[in-house]
C-alpha cells in the first residue's frame, strides 16, 4: 500500500489550469508542470483496496494500485513497465480519457477520489523523458501479413500488438496523416500531436509499416485485402454524423456545418498545413449545437480563432454536479462538467445554454446563416415541450453542429465486405455497427473489427481495449495460440 494515511494526510489536487487570456492566445495543452514530488503524494493518497473498484471502471484493467505504490516509493521506471503492461498509449488516454477509474474509486465513496490520470500521465511523460520508451521489435518473424484498415486509436494498439508478435502489419489510412481522431478530431490545447508522433515513431521502428492517403474501398479493394493479407483488421471509426435538424428551415444556409468539417481543417493548420478552405470563426458569431465534448473542442477552436461571441447550445437541462441515485457509485455519472474550454467561453457560463432547442436557422440576402430562432424546452420527460413565450433569435454567422455519430460511413469498403459475408444482412448490427463476434470477428472469415466501428462512437480507451483483444484474437486465428493479453474478456465485454 501506498501509504496507509495518505488518503487522511493530503487531499486531491491536479495542476493548474494556465491562465485563460495567456492560453487562448496559443493552441498548447492548457495544464502547467506538476512537481514530482506532489504527485507522489497524489499517488500516495491510493488505499490499495482488496478489491480495487478502480480496475473495474477501466476498460483496459489497468494495474491503478500497482502503480500508484511504485510512484509512491519512487520507482517511476517499474511503473512505467506496469502501466505499459495494460495499455499501449497511456500518453493518450492519461490526456484525453473521462476516467472511469476515478468515478469508481473506493476513496470516491466520501472523499474525492485519487488522481488516477494524473499519476498515469506523469509516469508517461517522465519514461519519454527519460529514453525509457524503446522500440520493442519481435524477436522473430511469424511469416504471417496483415492489414488493419485505420489508424485511430483501435487500429494502431491492433498494429503495436501484432508487429510484435511478429506479424507483419500494413495499417491503411485515407487521411493523408496517421492517428484517426487523435490527429483530426481532438485539438491540440487538449493533446499536443508531438505525443501521438513520438509513439508513431516507435511503432515504425518496431516494424509497423503506415501507408496514408489510401482510401480502402477506392483506392483498394476489399476483395485485394482479402486476398493479400492473412488477416484484416477494421478499425475505421464511427463518425457519420447524427444531423437531427436536418429537416429545420434554413439547415442548408452557408456557414452551418458538422463539427467534423469544422475541426479537422482546424487541425490541420496546427500541423502547419495551409487550408484554403478553413472554416474559420474569426470575427463571427458561433454558435455550436450540442453541449457534449466535441462540442467543447468547437468551443475552444473558436475561441482561439478569434470568434467575436462563441454559444454552446444544449437540449438536455443542466446535468447535476453531484451523483444523484440515477448515478449511485461505482458507475460513471453524467455530471456537469467545466472543461477547458468552457472557462474560455468569452461570456462565461451564460454562453452555455442548457435546455433549448433550435427551430429554425435565419439567412441573409447572400444565402449565409445571420441567426438561430430557438425556444426554451422542457423535458426530456414532457418530450422537449416548447415553454410558451421564450422564442427568440441568437445571432449567429457559423454553426457547428456537435449532435454525436450515427455509426460507420457504408460505402465503399463495408458495403462490400457485406457481400462477402455468409450472412449479408448480418453483417451489420442492430445499431447500424460493424458485428463482431465474441474473438471480434466479423461476419468475413478473416477479418476482424476493433473500436468505434464496432461499437459506435466511444472513448479513446475502449478503442485501445477493443485493439487490444482484436489483436489476441487474429493472432490466435493465424498461429493456433496466443501470449497477446486480452483487455477485456469478451464474456466481460460490454457491447453498450
Ligand atoms: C471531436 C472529438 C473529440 C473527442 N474527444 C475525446 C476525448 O477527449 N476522449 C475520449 O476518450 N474520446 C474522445 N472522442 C472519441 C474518440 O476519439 C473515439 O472513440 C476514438 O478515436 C475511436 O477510435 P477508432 O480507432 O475506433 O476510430 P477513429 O479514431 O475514428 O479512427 C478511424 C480512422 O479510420 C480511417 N478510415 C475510415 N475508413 C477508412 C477506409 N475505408 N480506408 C482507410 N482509412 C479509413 C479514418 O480516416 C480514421 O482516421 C472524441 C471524438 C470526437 C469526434
Ligand atoms: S479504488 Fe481508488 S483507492 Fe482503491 S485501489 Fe483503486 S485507485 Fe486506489
Amino acid at each position: 500500500m501506498a501509504d496507509p494515511k495518505g488518503f487522511l494526510n493530503h487531499d486531491r489536487e491536479l495542476p493548474r489550469r494556465r491562465p485563460v487570456d495567456v492560453r487562448i492566445r496559443d493552441w498548447r495543452e492548457v495544464y502547467e508542470e506538476f512537481p514530482p514530488a506532489r504527485l507522489e503524494r497524489q499517488a500516495s493518497r491510493c488505499m490499495d483496496c482488496g478489491i480495487p473498484f478502480c480496475h473495474n471502471g477501466c476498460p483496459l484493467g489497468n494495474l491503478i494500485p500497482e502503480w500508484n505504490d511504485l510512484v509512491h516509493r519512487g520507482d517511476w521506471r517499474e511503473g512505467i513497465e506496469r502501466l505499459h503492461a495494460t495499455n499501449n498509449f497511456p500518453e493518450f488516454t492519461g490526456r484525453l480519457c473521462p476516467a472511469p477509474c476515478e468515478a469508481a474509486c473506493v476513496l470516491g465513496i466520501n472523499s474525492d477520489p485519487v488522481a488516477i490520470k494524473r499519476v498515469e500521465v506523469e509516469i508517461i511523460d517522465r519514461a519519454w523523458a527519460e529514453g525509457w520508451v524503446t522500440p520493442r521489435p519481435p524477436a522473430k518473424a511469424t511469416g504471417h501479413r496483415v492489414a488493419v484498415v485505420g489508424s485511430g486509436p483501435a487500429g494502431l494498439a491492433a498494429a503495436q500488438q501484432l508487429t510484435r508478435a511478429g506479424h507483419e502489419v500494413v495499417v491503411y489510412e485515407r487521411a493523408d496523416r496517421i492517428g484517426g481522431l487523435l490527429r483530426y478530431g481532438i485539438p491540440e490545447f487538449k493533446m499536443e500531436k508531438r505525443h501521438l508522433d513520438r509513439r508513431l515513431a516507435q511503432m515504425r521502428a518496431e516494424g509497423t509499416e503506415f501507408r496514408t492517403s489510401v482510401n480502402v474501398g477506392v483506392d483498394v479493394t476489399a476483395a485485394d485485402l482479402t486476398r493479400d493479407y492473412d488477416a484484416v483488421v477494421l478499425a475505421g471509426g464511427a463518425t457519420r454524423p447524427n444531423d437531427f435538424l436536418r429537416g429545420a428551415p434554413g439547415r442548408h444556409l452557408a456557414g452551418v456545418h458538422q463539427a467534423m468539417d469544422y475541426l479537422p481543417r482546424a487541425n490541420k493548420v496546427q500541423e502547419g498545413d495551409h487550408v484554403p478552405d478553413l472554416i474559420s470563426a474569426a470575427g463571427k458569431h458561433v454558435v455550436v449545437i450540442g453541449g457534449g465534448d466535441t462540442g467543447a473542442d468547437c468551443v475552444g477552436t473558436a475561441v482561439r480563432q478569434g470568434a467575436a461571441s462563441v454559444t454552446q447550445l444544449e437540449l438536455l437541462p443542466r446535468p447535476s454536479a453531484f451523483r444523484s441515485k440515477e448515478y449511485p457509485w461505482p458507475t460513471y455519472p453524467m455530471l456537469f462538467k467545466v472543461e477547458s474550454a468552457h472557462e474560455e467561453l468569452l461570456g462565461g457560463e451564460r454562453d452555455r445554454v442548457y435546455g433549448v432547442n433550435t427551430l429554425e436557422f435565419l439567412g441573409d440576402e447572400q444565402g449565409r446563416v445571420r441567426a438561430l430562432r430557438v425556444v426554451d424546452v422542457r423535458g426530456p420527460e414532457t418530450r422537449f415541450e416548447p415553454v410558451p413565450g421564450t422564442e427568440r433569435e441568437i445571432p449567429a454567422d457559423l454553426v457547428t453542429f456537435a449532435l454525436g455519430f450515427a455509426g460507420p460511413e457504408r460505402e465503399g469498403l463495408l458495403e462490400d465486405l457485406a457481400t462477402q459475408a455468409a450472412d449479408p444482412d448480418s453483417f451489420f448490427d442492430a445499431r447500424g455497427n460493424v458485428a463482431r463476434d465474441k474473438s471480434y470477428m466479423s461476419g468475413v472469415p478473416g477479418v476482424f473489427v476493433a473500436g468505434d466501428i464496432g461499437r459506435g462512437q466511444s472513448l479513446i480507451v475502449w478503442a485501445i481495449a477493443e485493439g487490444r483483444s482484436a489483436a489476441a484474437a487474429v493472432d490466435r486465428h493465424l498461429t493456433g495460440h496466443t501470449a497477446l493479453p486480452v483487455a477485456i474478456p469478451p464474456t466481460a465485454r460490454s457491447l453498450a
